[in-house]
């Protein structure tokens, strides 16, 4: 299940460590931010773009790493706002990178708040009943150059639709880190890929500008709550009790309500930051009053932000979404208290949008081709 690549991606590498990789060789210790400024900054395609390295170093690094690990098979674009990169990898696993543009209230498109979601592992083993990314399981961790590798593919695509004004990643609003994955199961690699997104050196997006979306892995979210970085937190809660939550989610028999939710009001006192509770809502599962009044309360508890997302059908799971009269007297409910609540309008259903959906459709095809 560890994939080892033939070469390591340069796009795993920080500054530090392509510094002292770099120092063995005798070279300066400027080359390294050379280098990176060629990748991140200058956007070069190849090794001989970077004019002014030696040749010979440029021979090494090529031998040495990969300078892009994921490359483009597939740029969907939906009918709506939503932007689908679907890339294949070293041992041509795929993986899903998503734009999504949301248009602010009378100002159209062009003003729209522009969200970038990557993903963190090929398949996933949380095993969420309602998810199309772990219907297959794991099929194992991306490496920290792969994750990098996704917003650099982003910046590519958006290079060649602004020719003349090289777009920065800044213009993105935010950094979800949503896709497919459970991000809190592969910490070390996710961790090292949002320092070097975050760094001035790398592609200098601001930490408190990305969310890691996690389903509950607690000693994982203590840890995280330790982190310089300062990310932000959104949990998958789907449930407001132990047991609805445990019919959809399995982590919650490791994990239940009595333990995810003192490690949520954890992190949160510790960043000062209102962390976000996810609730999926999905008909006759966890769509009902009673499950409003719980997650109410929760939320009032916890001081956390609401997001309430009409499920996305997957094709092969029976679960539905609630009708929208249903979906608005349960954020009524949330409402009515003053709790922060949004109820996602939904985006990018015409490509498959849902998590892994593209994916998984890629691969079966893959699957009946051959
Ligand atoms: N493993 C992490 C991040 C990936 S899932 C997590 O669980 O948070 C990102 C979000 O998409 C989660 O909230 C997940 O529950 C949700 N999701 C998965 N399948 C969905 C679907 N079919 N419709 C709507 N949301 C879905």
């Amino acid at each position: 299940m560890k994939y080892i690549p033939a070469k390591p991606p340069l796009t795993g590498e920080t500054l530090a460590s392509l510094t002292a990789r770099l120092q063995e060789r005798g070279e300066p210790a400027f080359r390294a931010k050379q280098i990176l400024e060629w990748v991140y900054k200058k956007r070069a395609r190849s090794w001989d773009d970077m004019t002014n390295l030696p040749k010979a170093l440029r021979t090494w690094l090529d031998a040495t790493f990969e300078l892009m690990p994921a490359a483009l098979v597939l740029n969907k674009q939906s009918e709506d706002v939503t932007d689908k990169l679907l890339l294949e990898l070293g041992d041509r696993s795929l993986i899903e990178t998503v734009i999504i543009r949301a248009p602010q209230d009378g100002v159209g498109l062009d003003h729209s708040r522009k969200t970038i979601c990557i993903s963190t592992q090929v398949g996933c083993a949380m095993a969420c009943a309602f998810c199309a990314s772990g219907l297959a399981g794991l099929k194992r961790d991306l490496n920290a150059g792969e994750i990098v590798a996704q917003l650099l593919q982003v910046c590519y695509r958006e290079d060649a639709r602004t020719p003349r004004a090289r777009m920065e990643l800044a213009s993105f609003d935010n950094i979800v880190v949503m896709g497919m994955g459970e991000p809190l199961a592969n910490y070390d690699a996710v961790i090292r890929a949002l320092t070097i997104v975050n760094a001035d050196w790398g592609l200098g997006f601001g930490a408190r500008r990305i969310t890691l979306s996690t389903s509950g892995l607690v000693p994982k979210i203590l840890q995280l709550a330790e982190e310089p970085l300062g990310l932000r937190l959104a949990i998958s809660l789907h449930g407001a009790t132990d047991e609805v939550r445990e019919k959809i989610m399995p982590v919650n028999r490791a994990y239940p309500l009595a333990k995810l939710l003192p490690a949520i009001k954890a992190f949160s006192e510790k960043h000062g930051r209102m962390v976000t509770l996810e609730f999926i809502l999905i008909e006759e599962v966890n769509d009902s009053i009673a499950q409003a009044e719980k997650l109410r309360d929760i939320a009032l508890d916890l001081h956390a932000h609401v997001n309430l997302i009409p499920y996305n059908t997957v094709e092969g799971l029976p679960w539905k979404r609630p009708s929208n009269n249903r979906q608005e007297r349960f954020a009524d409910v949330l409402r009515d208290a003053r709790v922060s609540v949004t109820l996602r309008r939904e985006k990018g259903h015409d490509i498959d949008a849902a998590c892994g959906q593209l994916r998984l459709k890629t691969e079966k095809e893959r699957e009946a081709a051959t």
